[in-house]
């Protein structure tokens, strides 16, 4: 029976860096991937016109970690790019995170100015408020725009994105796009934010790029692991998969992604639109944007959310509520009585990670194995 030291399941973000952290101990490692690619929810491909696109939804590096950006540097260059959102509200495409440029292109500008002051002298210039905070103001004039962003942002988008309301859902899950009291419209803040220069399956090519790492696609692990001794094993799979959904099956949000070629070159002025009002999908991503691909058609993704049902779609989006959290405890107690295997990403964990989150988890994971 073949031996490696360490079986990894899952060839996305967690288990691809799993596995050239730990080759690079000599350790001999199995990478078990269900999909017929690597990559996970991050990979990217060229389309039908070649067009590179991200096949899982829109995927753009930003991190405070300079730890995992200087990882991931040795295997990537990097195309500078700031991520710009815009939302798409009373016909007017306007900056997303909601900031005092997005108050000024959508409201009189009379009030919008008496807005921006009170909210400068409220909560200082560079301040980050989550919506949901925000409405607990009891001043008449931050009432108002905190009302005012809740309908026109939040309440819609969120009713499609996770089919309840925003005060409905845990606070995190808003507060990741807070009002921002500042004029910097970019959607992230990070330090270190950009697109892998030739795409984000070349660089978890070259991650991979070892003689002691062995990558087996199309294969549930479940089908073979009986066939091989391993003395660890890292799982980044759903958590309730593992046990064969002994304590109940975990909700998550998913996606129906609608890919469009156009014969024109640009379709919108930013990589993404959001449409929290209109039309049943989310957002509208446009992909040369991130690439800077020269192209005379461009690709664009539609996103429409909905419910995961194996088989069907892939699990996008952990969904915490009082009695998944309850069920995932249950889980949890499970895996504390096992031993060597180390339940690691966005699923495995049932956690709402970023792709730098994953890394570091991963790094921190794996430097700590005696
Ligand atoms: P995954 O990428 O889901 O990888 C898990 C892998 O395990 C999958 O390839 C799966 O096929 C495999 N697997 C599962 N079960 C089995 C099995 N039984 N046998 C074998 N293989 C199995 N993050 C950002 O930082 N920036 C963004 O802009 C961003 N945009 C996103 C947009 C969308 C629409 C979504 C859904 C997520 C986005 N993310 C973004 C989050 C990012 O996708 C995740 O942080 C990252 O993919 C998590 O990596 P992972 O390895 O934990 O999980
Ligand atoms: N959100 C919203 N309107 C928007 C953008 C975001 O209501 O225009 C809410 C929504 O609940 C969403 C959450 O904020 O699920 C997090 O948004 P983010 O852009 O981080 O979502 P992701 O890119 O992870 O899908």
């Amino acid at each position: 029976m073949k031996r490696f030291t360490t079986i990894i399941v899952g060839a996305g973000f967690a288990g691809i860096v799993a596995a050239n952290r730990l080759s690079e101990r000599g350790e001999n490692i199995l990478l078990i991937e269900q999909r017929p690619h690597i990559g996970g929810n991050s990979y990217d491909c060229y389309d039908d016109h070649d067009i590179l696109i991200h096949l899982y939804g829109p995927h753009i590096l930003h991190t405070k970690s300079a730890r995992v950006w200087d990882y991931l540097s040795k295997y990537t260059a990097w195309r500078q790019y700031d991520h710009h959102v815009q939302a798409h509200i009373d016909g007017i495409d306007a900056p997303l995170p909601f900031n005092l440029n997005t108050i000024e292109a959508l409201l009189p500008s009379a009030l919008a100015s008496r807005l921006v002051d009170k909210i400068i002298a409220t909560y200082g210039y560079g301040a980050r408020v989550p919506i949901l905070k925000m409405k607990e103001q009891d001043d008449r004039d931050i009432k108002f725009l905190a009302d005012f962003v809740y309908e026109k942002v939040f309440l819609h988008y969120t009713i499609k994105q996770w089919g309840i309301k925003p005060d409905e859902i845990d606070p995190s899950v808003t507060a990741r796009v807070p009002v921002l009291i500042s004029r910097d419209d970019r959607y992230f803040q990070d330090p270190f934010q950009g697109i892998p220069k030739h795409g984000y399956t070349r660089m978890f090519e070259r991650m991979l790029d070892r003689r002691n790492i062995h990558v087996l696609l199309n294969t549930d692990y479940k089908e073979i692991i009986k066939s091989f001794k391993y003395d660890r094993l890292i799982y980044t799979g759903p958590i309730d998969y593992y046990f064969d959904y002994k304590h109940g099956k975990l909700p998550y949000r998913s996606l129906r992604f609608d890919f469009e070629t156009l014969d024109i070159k640009r379709f919108q002025s930013v990589a993404v639109v959001n449409y929290p009002n209109d039309h049943a999908y989310t957002r509208i991503t446009e992909f040369k944007h991130f690439s800077g691909q020269e192209h005379k058609k461009t690709t664009i993704l539609r996103e429409f959310p909905e419910d995961y049902e194996p088989g069907r779609n892939v699990p996008s989006y952990a969904v915490h509520n009082p009695q998944s959290l309850a069920i995932l405890n249950r889980y949890k107690e499970e895996i504390d009585s096992l031993s060597n295997v180390v339940f690691l990403g966005r699923l495995a964990e049932y956690r709402y990670y970023n792709m730098d989150e994953v890394a570091e988890k991963a790094l921190v994971t794996c430097d700590g194995f005696k």
